[in-house]
């Protein structure tokens, strides 16, 4: 009885954050900006309410009887998963004291405002107090998690469990050290011809092409939707509604094009979730407070990438698809064919801003920033200094030099909203995800044949059994071992890249 009702109240908590979800939706791509304030109310109030719910003695009255119940059962079963992953995010909250939790709330607001307006003055100092403030709440909100090695270790819990700093930095030391010669190899080819990617193409021609191949990939759009916004994202209600964003430019193709192949990686996740799971413990992150059925932020981004750049940047995919491509839009695709155009959207170019990074050196602009927040986490590092450190580090990883800090330090807005310990989940996604499909291939007979007759329902349905249907149930650790047999490794990554980019430059051996 007592698992029944831990399921009946761990389903309020669910609905709770997926009222949260839908505010949140509407808030980016339909709201008025007169709705600001109060939406901002709006939220807290929830916010407040699920992590009440959370540590309220009415869960934890059930969370015991229930963990009595189902003692019996196999460590890895629904129920057993069930009950450690609400225990384990009860201890976490309940460490975290409600001050701190607050006060991170009242100063995110304050401090991404701020963040905006220094963005547009290209003015630091304008930042720098709040972004001082937000390090020390981060660094409070570390000590109250716990942590056995490195402040860093806690708060990567809420978006990367099983990941530490020690693992973290090996990982990323063996990624540079295989990246920066192949980038320098690179610089030293002739680049590929792009200049058609930047003719005029209507966005509702865009949009119904886009959409088109998220269908195909297995986009059920009777449970989603596709709408605008700033800043892409997938956002999911429970698998039977779970939407995604993009944003189009008229001049320049990949833009909305590639958005719509990444937002739908994450969306077949979460659509693939088993019915069994829905508004259970393991389609909800009680610590981050989202609704969601990811086993990390790595594994959602592995998805993403894979439908993303292994399959829907690859040369057999566009030997399949640009003829309809081209079909949309002949004049401004006209000269072009399939392989001039699978070589223009992988160009490698170093550049300054991150989300618009190539596959290759998107790796590197993590790989700083990851550094710089570890060094600031750690101390050995003043807020004050990271613009300098910032600037150095892109000179040595990508060879620029930053011309301002709006183009530079000030960039993205992870850091004003305290988010430390999130970047690492975009490279981690990108190491997953070619550890995945190396084993879809191996282990999935006719992969390529059927990809090559643009037939994507076998490798959906490899996805979804070893690693969608599960949700939340086994960790990113398990999910890999059991498909892949192995722990998170760069190997498959690597071989990947240097295929990829060796054949596209011509680069042989060298690199
Ligand atoms: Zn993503």
């Amino acid at each position: 009885m007592s698992y029944a009702e831990l399921q009946r109240q761990v389903a309020k908590i669910n609905d709770v954050l997926n009222a949260l979800s839908v505010l949140t939706w509407d808030s980016r791509t339909q709201m008025p900006l007169g709705g600001a304030d109060t939406r901002g109310q709006q939220l807290a109030t929830l916010t407040d309410l699920a992590r009440r719910l959370i540590l309220g003695s009415e869960l934890r009255r059930a969370l015991e009887g229930a963990e009595h119940e189902v003692s019996s059962q196999a460590p890895d079963s629904i129920p057993a998963r069930t009950v450690a992953q609400v225990r384990e995010a009860v201890e976490v909250s309940s460490r975290i004291p409600a001050e701190l939790v607050s006060d991170i709330a009242a100063l995110k607001p304050t401090a991404q405002a701020a963040w905006g307006e220094a963005r547009a003055a290209n003015d630091f100092p304008r930042f720098q107090p709040y972004l001082e403030q937000m390090l020390d709440l981060s660094r409070q909100l570390a000590e109250a998690i716990g942590y056995s090695e490195h402040p860093y270790d806690a708060l990567l819990l809420q978006y990367e469990p099983g990941m530490t700093a020690r693992s973290l930095s090996a990982l990323l030391g063996e990624l540079k050290t295989a990246t920066l010669p192949l980038v320098r190899a690179i610089a030293q080819k002739e680049p590929p011809r792009c200049d058609f990617l930047n003719r005029d193409y209507p966005e509702d021609a865009q949009r119904e092409f886009a959409l088109g191949l998220a269908k195909k990939f297995g986009y059920d759009l009777s449970r989603g939707r596709l709408d605008i916004s700033l800043y892409p994202f997938e956002i999911s209600f429970t698998r039977q509604d779970v939407r995604i964003t993009t944003r189009y430019r008229r001049d320049y193709l990949p833009t909305g094009l590639f958005g719509v192949l990444h937002e739908t990686g994450h969306a077949l996740y979460e659509q693939g979730v088993s019915p069994e799971l829905t508004r259970s413990a393991l389609t909800t992150d009680f610590l981050g407070l989202y609704a969601v059925g990811g086993a990390s932020f790595g594994t959602h981004e592995s998805q993403s990438r894979l439908w993303e750049n292994l399959v829907g940047r690859s040369w057999v995919f566009w030997q399949v698809q640009f003829p309809a491509l081209r079909a949309t839009f002949p004049e401004q695709l006209g000269g072009v064919d399939a392989e001039t155009f699978y070589r223009a959207v992988n160009r490698v170019s170093p550049s300054l801003i991150r989300v618009e990074a190539d596959e290759l050196t998107y790796n590197l602009h993590i790989l700083l920033r990851v550094e710089l927040e570890m060094a600031l986490l750690e101390g050995r590092m003043a807020v004050r200094d990271l613009p300098n450190a910032w600037n150095a580090k892109v000179k040595e990883y990508l060879g620029l030099e930053v011309p301002s800090d709006t183009l530079g330090v000030l960039q993205d807005i992870h850091w004003s909203t305290g988010y430390f310990g999130s970047f690492p989940t975009y490279t981690i996604g990108n190491i997953m995800s070619a550890q995945f499909f190396a084993a879809a291939r191996e282990r999935l007979r006719g992969l390529e044949d059927a990809l090559a007759q643009d037939d994507y329902a076998p490798l959906l349905k490899w996805l979804q059994d070893n690693i969608y249907q599960h949700g939340r149930r086994f960790s990113p650790q398990e999910l890999l071992k059991h498909t892949t047999g192995k722990p998170l490794t760069t190997g498959p990554y690597l071989s990947y890249l240097r295929e990829k980019y060796g054949m596209l430059y011509g680069l042989g051996e060298q690199a």
